[in-house]
């Protein structure tokens, strides 16, 4: 009514004022020197969030998807092995782009609420004798499962195997939300959006590059053209652009990473695990269960929650819109009709969280859910209430 109401899905976050106002700019020439001084700096405050010192931060107008493209086609040639986990719609999305560029793709099949299987890889690597595995591929938060797989785990995997693949993350819902470290990981390409964690519209690709990576551009032989990263990174090194860069989110990325870094990373990633512990709190007072297998892999970023046997989620979140004007994330896949998702990454507070589990309770008690209306409300509320809201706090 009033277009007040946050939305709770997983990106495309709520777009704080602040941002909102840094990304209405009149037009300036993208070509004088008065973009090279804040386009310059934004490149580089980026791999501060990508926790990156010999990475190499792109910037191209795209949506995440794009970013996986560029991954891809700058790296590798048709025919090439990779190697990649299927455990839900956006890991399949991106088997799919490998297959239809072309490259031979290993797949294991994994249940959607699972993670990266490290151990699956890890066998699979050191049986790879003729080292032909040129990229493993992991999407580190799986937004349709809200899954957070562990990385680390994934890099000991390959090194323990002694293998030379690439590794490629997708920290699309992920970066600027969860830890995430690119270099510790030694991750070779990371893969992220304006949309989610930094909170801005959609529309720019961001990623950070290896040297490893970059080396491999010189013998891949994928058709690129527009994500051609050689050209760009030329562009970039003069502070300018191949062609029409995306003015208003290259401001808004600006203030973006001026926000992210006065608050701090790592409270920006304690205030993501608080929000994320009161959605679990409600989830399970309302005697229901998230589709993530275990603790270990409940992402702080997006929860999918599994409606009990005989509900549709999908009824539900259009309910929810219908008469609240409340968006949650539907259920994606093979998860549509059995779970809906609470995103709860980017702009919010405590206050706006708790208006989302009540709106979700008065939708599941319109549609006769066997939930009492205010019992998740009450559990996370007693825990926002007892915890300290930052990282800073928590150490004080
Ligand atoms: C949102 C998202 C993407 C990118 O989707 P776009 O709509 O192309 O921005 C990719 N991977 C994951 C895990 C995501 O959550």
């Amino acid at each position: 009514m009033f277009g007040l109401n946050p939305v709770f899905i997983p990106g495309p976050t709520n777009i704080p004022d602040r941002l909102r106002h840094a990304m209405n700019v009149q037009t300036i020439d993208h070509r004088a020197p008065d973009f090279v001084e804040v386009f310059t700096p934004v490149l580089r405050d980026l791999k501060k969030v990508f926790r990156t010192r010999d990475g190499q931060t792109f910037i191209f107008a795209a949506s995440g998807t794009g970013g996986w493209e560029a991954a891809i086609t700058n790296t590798l040639s048709p025919g090439d092995k990779v190697l990649i986990a299927r455990y839900g719609m956006f890991s399949h999305r991106w088997i799919d782009m490998c297959q239809r560029h072309g490259l031979d793709v290993q797949v294991i099949e994994c249940e959607w609420g699972a993670g990266a299987p490290a151990d699956r890889f890890a066998e699979i690597l050191a049986a790879d004798k003729r080292r032909e595995i040129r990229a493993v591929l992991v999407t580190h938060n799986e937004t349709a499962t809200g899954v957070l797989s562990d990385i680390a785990a994934v890099r000991k995997a390959m090194n323990g195997a002694g293998h030379p693949a690439m590794l490629f993350v997708d920290c699309v819902s992920s970066l600027a939300s969860m830890d995430f470290r690119m270099d510790e990981w030694e991750v070779d390409i990371a893969i992220s959006g304006s949309q989610k964690g930094f909170m801005l519209a959609a529309g720019a690709a961001l990623l950070a590059v290896s040297p490893k990576a970059m080396a491999a551009m010189e013998e891949a032989r994928a058709h690129r053209c527009y994500f051609d990263m050689r050209e760009m990174a030329a562009a970039n090194a003069s502070g300018g652009f191949p062609y029409t860069p995306p003015l208003n989110l290259i401001f808004g990325l600006r203030e973006s990473l001026d926000m992210l870094l006065e608050e701090g990373l790592d409270n920006v990633y304690a205030r993501h695990r608080r929000l994320a512990e009161g959605v679990r709190r409600a989830v399970a007072a309302w005697g229901m269960e998230l589709v993530a297998k275990s603790p270990d892999l409940y992402s702080d970023s997006v929860s999918a929650i599994l409606v009990p046997e005989g509900f549709d989620s999908n009824a539900l979140t259009d309910h929810a819109y219908e008469k609240y004007h409340v968006s949650f994330g539907i259920g994606l896949g093979e998860m549509a009709g059995k779970a809906f998702r609470i995103g709860h990454l980017g702009a919010l507070t405590d206050v706006m969280v708790l208006s989302g589990l009540a709106t979700a309770e008065m939708a599941m008690k319109d549609l006769s859910y066997p939930i009492e209306l205010g019992s998740g409300v009450a559990a996370a509320q007693e825990y926002y209430r007892n915890t300290p809201a930052t990282a800073t706090a928590k150490a004080a």
